[in-house]
């Protein structure tokens, strides 16, 4: 039989769009350990999850994963005083019932405490991506490890929305806008124990409708698996979850229950009619793990992973719509590359020679302002020199002429001497 359909026969499910033929087996040949070969594998390995917590400084977040997980994760309290958004990722192993789980846990720090908070989620962002991009450089090694790699692909974002019971600020709208199409998000009401039961209806109403309105799209728990569908379809109708958290453990009738203790009663964790923590915990971790993980992989990640391709000009059909291979693309992309740097070389060169040109211009420029000022210089010293040389040639006259008038005064006073002399020695004779 070849059939291009899904064919199932002798319990063997042949695949769609291949023309296989599909035999009869004689008899037990073991196919049906082939699930148990991959538990035991998965079990051996390990799984990984990533969880992203978004959310204000002291909204819950630590407290929340204290109790989701039971255990008490390191939990340094984060200052209000942030210059910018940050985000802080911790590895944690755990174990239960030889199930062995690598869990990452990434929080916010300092999300929404400054002034402006237009870019609190571009941290978020940027975290998201760079762990898509690292998956994708590994992808495309030529040696690559894929098996051991650490994915650190978040999985799921945990929004954590304040309990105001008016509605959403616009940054949870912007942030959540950004991360819908790059993780799984999950809305949920932190600190539900602080809103009436009514104002906490109507509030989880016109979040649902402002997300709606506003384009957002947060996970779906799934609902083409028939297992799961009805409680997931169920649980997709309680969203947002309202969350209370507390790894107290409080005495109630007789009973160590989780909650938080008030001088009025006690706020059970896990009692359904207190809060959706147990629904979240069933949804998160017993129900949609694995689904979570996958719509990572196969759509967040794959989304990321074609725009970066594209972006290398990567493409699947050339413009004749023939299947382009591999090769061809990366011709042609080097081609393009190569004209493009031959036309920035090019660039570069006629900008060195101009501003060599302009350089040069400016030399010559300074050259003659320096002749020009030189020239002046030695004119007006010229003129000085011609000045003091006249000035030198009139003192000297005047010299001259004091120096003959001397003389003459000199020789003039002579004779009247000579005259006196005469006299006195007429008078002695
Ligand atoms: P983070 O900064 O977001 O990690 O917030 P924390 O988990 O450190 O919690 C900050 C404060 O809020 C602590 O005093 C917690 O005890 C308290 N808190 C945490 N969860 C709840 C909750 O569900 N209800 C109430 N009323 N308080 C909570």
């Amino acid at each position: 039989i070849y059939s291009y359909e899904f064919v199932y026969y002798e319990h063997v499910l042949i695949f769609k769009d291949r023309k296989v033929r599909a035999l009869p087996l004689s008899g037990h040949v073991g196919l049906d350990a082939l699930p148990d070969q991959l538990v035991n594998k998965s079990l051996g390995q390990g799984f990984c999850f990533n969880l992203l917590c978004v959310g204000e400084t002291g909204i819950g977040k630590s407290t929340l994963m204290n109790t989701l997980f039971s255990t008490d994760f390191e939990n340094l309290e984060s200052p209000h005083f942030e210059p910018r958004g940050k985000l802080r990722a911790r590895t944690y192993g755990l174990r239960e019932n030889g199930v062995q789980l690598k869990l990452t846990i990434v929080s916010t720090i300092g999300f929404g405490d400054q002034m402006n908070q237009q870019d609190s989620y571009q941290p978020i962002v940027d975290y998201v991506d760079a762990q898509f991009e690292s998956f994708l450089q590994e992808e495309l090694k030529i040696k690559r490890s894929l098996h051991n790699y650490h994915d650190s692909r978040v999985h799921v974002c945990l929004y954590f929305i304040a309990p105001s019971g008016h509605s959403l600020k616009s940054l949870d709208l912007v942030t959540m806008k950004k991360l819908d199409r790059k993780v799984n998000v999950i809305p949920v009401i932190a600190k539900s124990d602080t809103i009436s039961r009514a104002e906490l209806h109507s509030f989880k109403m016109k979040i649902m409708s402002e997300l709606v309105s506003s384009g957002v799209q947060i996970y779906q728990f799934p609902t083409d698996d028939e297992t799961v569908a009805g409680i997931n379809g169920v649980m997709n109708g309680h969203l947002p979850f309202a969350v209370v958290g507390s790894t107290e453990a409080i005495n109630v009738g007789n009973k160590l229950v989780r909650g938080r203790q008030y001088p009025w009663g006690v706020v059970q964790v896990e009692n359904g009619s207190h809060c959706d923590f147990v629904k979240l915990r069933e949804m998160l971790i017993s129900v949609n793990m694995n689904d979570l993980r996958e719509q990572t992989h196969a759509r967040h990640y794959e989304l990321y992973r074609r725009c970066r391709l594209q972006e290398m000009g990567f493409r699947d059909t050339e413009p004749n719509r023939k299947p382009a291979s591999l090769h061809q693309t990366y011709t042609a992309r080097r081609q393009e590359y190569l004209r493009e740097f031959h036309g920035v070389e090019e660039e570069m060169k006629q900008m060195f020679v101009q501003k060599v040109k302009r350089t040069e211009a400016e030399l010559k420029d300074a050259e003659e302002e320096l002749q020009f000022r030189f020239e002046r210089m030695k004119r007006l010293h010229q003129q000085e020199k011609k000045r003091l040389e006249e000035k030198r040639r009139i003192l000297e006259e005047d010299m001259n002429s004091f120096n003959k008038m001397r003389a003459a005064v000199e020789l003039l006073q002579a004779p009247s001497f000579s005259t006196a002399g005469k006299k006195d020695k007429d008078h002695k004779k």
